[in-house]
């Protein structure tokens, strides 16, 4: 994995602006920080800011394994798309599947329910899919065990995404975030695409199997095993980011409205 802060990457991404790109984010650990408890993640006000702008210059997506209701209660404005559950939910998305997989769901949450889990275990239903966490727990490895035993007495066997502190559950031929940016790109008829996010349900996305140059993979922390390209250090370093994409933005219109003006 390379910095993109690194001058070559910078160039990279500044080539972006010249062409017509999608700008994707994953929302938890990437537009906002991890926090202890779940349902009080937000952006902060700068990142928003920031993340508007940049939708009044090019299209822009939050790809999220939140529920897109969940997603627009932490928004004060909308950007062009939103994708929900990991890729499942998106716009104009085929309504048989979403029923197919809140009826799993539901048989998966009665079931669940059954099951005493230890305190620290908890277990939230996304309507189309299901993410048991265990942040809060005091024992991890004890608190794993017990989630993955749950987790194989299930029927049908769900697709698992393990994430951070957090097993993710989806019906097995639920879409990833991978192809809900295959479809965004054909929508926003974009033919470059630049992504971000922090997590192991980000691997979708950043092992599509695009030419270089037409997919911008870029992970929060450095990982190994990641097959995204570039890394930032950290969650905070969302801000310079996506100023630097603005700027670059800004750069391109003014040249191209010089060009224009000269001819
Ligand atoms: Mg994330």
């Amino acid at each position: 994995m390379i910095s993109l802060f690194s001058k070559s990457c910078l160039m990279v991404l500044e080539s972006l602006s010249f062409t017509n790109t999608l700008y994707a984010f994953d929302f938890d650990g990437t537009l906002a920080k991890i926090v202890h408890i779940p349902s009080e993640a937000c952006m902060t006000s700068k990142t928003e800011g920031l993340l508007k702008e940049l939708s009044s210059l090019a299209p822009v997506a939050i790809v999220t394994g939140r529920s897109i209701q969940d997603l627009k209660k932490r928004l004060s404005f909308q950007p062009q798309y939103l994708v929900g559950n990991h890729g499942l939910e998106r716009p104009e998305n085929d309504s048989s599947s979403l029923f197919e997989a809140k009826r799993i769901c539901t048989v998966w949450i009665e079931s669940l329910k059954k099951i005493t889990f230890e305190s620290g275990i908890e277990i939230e239903d996304k309507t189309y899919s299901i993410a048991i966490h265990y942040r809060r727990s005091r024992n991890k490895t004890r608190a794993k065990n017990q989630i993955r035993l749950a987790i194989a007495s299930l029927a049908p066997p769900p697709r698992i995404i393990a994430g951070k502190s957090v097993y993710n559950l989806l019906s097995s031929n639920s879409p990833h975030k991978g192809a809900a940016i295959l479809d965004l790109m054909q929508k926003s008829r974009t033919n470059h695409a630049f992504y971000i996010g922090d997590d192991d349900t980000d691997e979708d996305v950043f092992g599509l199997p695009y030419n270089a140059g037409q997919l911008m993979t870029v992970r929060v922390g450095q990982k190994k095993s990641s097959r995204a390209k570039y890394f930032i250090r950290r969650q905070s370093d969302i801000n310079r980011l996506l100023k630097d994409i603005i700027r670059f933005h800004r750069h391109c219109l003014k040249h191209t409205s010089r060009e224009v003006h000269s001819e």
